[in-house]
């Protein structure tokens, strides 16, 4: 049997989809169709290379964050770096 999703084998006898599917399937039942369509409409219609800079910009996002925030000193040492 295969996937209702993208054609390739099933998981299991019962399931009815692949073990991706059943991932993107979780993933869309946890954000919402709406949300994970906005994602693939904005990030996967690229090519390859475009998808994977779009990737780096959105990590690099994350981790700017995540980081805590710059004192003054820092600042000034990222400056001088740069320089
Ligand atoms: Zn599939």
């Amino acid at each position: 049997m295969s996937c209702y999703f993208c054609g390739k084998p099933r998981q299991s006898w019962t399931g009815y989809y692949c073990d991706c599917c059943s991932e993107i399937s979780r993933i869309t039942k946890l954000y919402g169709e709406e949300e994970v369509l906005d994602i693939l409409r904005t990030t996967c219609i690229r090519n390859k290379k475009q998808i994977k800079n779009k990737i780096e910009i959105v990590k690099k996002e994350q981790e700017e964050a995540e980081a805590p925030p710059l004192t003054r000193s820092k600042k000034k040492e990222k400056c001088l770096k740069e320089v």
